[in-house]
């Protein structure tokens, strides 16, 4: 087979192409059942298998405690943004820590169902550094508090998870993980529900994965859709309404990739090497390329920069292209280029993506 382009697209993003052909493969008689996995009645035992090996995966990569239920749904991030506070914020307080476009796009429609407030904002910076936990202003009535982990525009990432309990916090923190979900290990101890869009880091566009603690189900405003009711869907096995049936099925077959090339802390090893890779070329470019986001906040997963002379940009996508580098204009709202790195993405990837940056450089500079 040709040697395919390396694709750095933000979402969908490349899959494993061990996935690809693998579904290519089963695509139009799935095990000897003479159907394609998209033709199967989602109540069949044949997709009955294929759903509870994904779940059962996807629980054993991330080391899902039991006292958490593993929801496959619809709606995506933005769905979710909407979705989570009519389940969980009961109408009244809610803190959303804005670090980025993804967050405050979640405060705002949180506003539309409960009193959500900014708790803290990277505005002033632009969103290039995360504000430190001791400013954040937590209400002590609020139902929960919602961070993005990873800012998948501003590339801006939260190392670590914070931890409510140790600012006096009592509230379950909801994490937005689209972006970097699967890429590193998580501290149940410090989340209560947990989402994301599977088109990053998972699967095809069309599966949301919610991860949610037992004891926060149960709580939907009267107004909440029944297939969005997280108790409907945790009591139907996910199966309430249709689930993407075919999405949940690729999600499926990355879990398996992921647990054959390691699992997370693989995954984890390689995203580090492969953003330090990429960051030390720009910090290391003499000016010619340059990352903003503050050192301790810089994203493994998403990386945003901008060339000194932007007359060139136009220059570098086309070479970028030509070079068999896919994806990397940089998102609308922030301009410049964008190199997203997600667990498919080979650290052979980023070297041919550093190779060409460096000749394009030398080429321009
Ligand atoms: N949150 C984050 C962190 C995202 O990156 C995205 C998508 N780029 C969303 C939410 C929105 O996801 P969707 O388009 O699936 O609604």
């Amino acid at each position: 087979m040709l040697k395919r382009p390396f694709n750095f697209s933000a979402g969908p993003a490349a899959l494993p192409e061990a996935v690809l052909q693998r579904a290519a493969d089963e695509m139009l008689d799935w095990h000897g059942s003479g159907m394609s996995v998209m033709e199967m009645s989602h109540r069949g035992k044949e997709f009955i298998s294929i759903y509870e090996a994904a779940e059962r995966d996807l629980r054993e990569l991330l080391a899902v405690p039991s006292q958490f239920r593993i929801l496959f749904m619809q709606g995506g991030g933005l769905g979710e943004n909407a979705v989570v506070p009519m389940n969980l914020s009961r109408g009244g307080a809610v803190d959303v820590v804005v670090t980025g476009s993804w967050s405050k796009k979640s405060l705002k429609e949180a506003q539309r169902y409960c009193n959500a407030q900014a708790a803290a904002s990277n505005e002033v910076s632009r969103h290039t550094a995360l504000p430190a936990t001791s400013q954040w202003r937590l209400r002590s009535n609020a139902a929960y508090v919602h961070v993005c982990s990873n800012e998948t525009i501003d590339g801006v990432e939260m190392h670590t998870l914070p931890d409510l309990a140790a600012l006096g916090c009592a509230a379950p923190l909801v994490v937005d993980a689209s972006s970097h979900i699967l890429s590193r290990s998580v501290d149940w101890s410090r989340v209560g529900l947990l989402f994301a869009g599977a088109q990053k880091n998972i699967g095809p566009a069309g599966v949301t994965i919610v991860i949610v603690r037992e004891d926060l189900i149960g709580h939907a405003l009267a107004i909440c859709p029944s297939a969005f009711d997280y108790q409907c869907v945790a009591d139907n096995q996910s199966m309430y309404n249709t689930p993407p049936t075919y999405g949940i099925y690729i999600a499926g077959l990355v879990f398996q990739w992921l647990k054959a090339e390691g699992g997370v802390a693989e995954m984890d090893r390689r995203a580090q090497a492969k953003a330090d890779l990429l960051y030390h070329t720009l910090d290391h470019s003499g000016g010619f390329y340059a990352n903003r986001v503050a050192h301790d906040a810089r994203s493994r997963m998403n990386v945003p920069f901008f060339l000194a002379d932007e007359t060139l940009n136009d220059a570098f996508l086309a070479g970028a292209k030509e070079a068999g580098l896919l994806q990397l204009k940089g998102h609308k709202s922030v301009g410049g280029m964008r190199a997203s790195i997600y667990n498919a993405m080979p650290l052979e990837g980023v070297q041919a993506l550093v190779n060409y940056m460096q000749d394009f450089a030398r080429r321009h500079g």
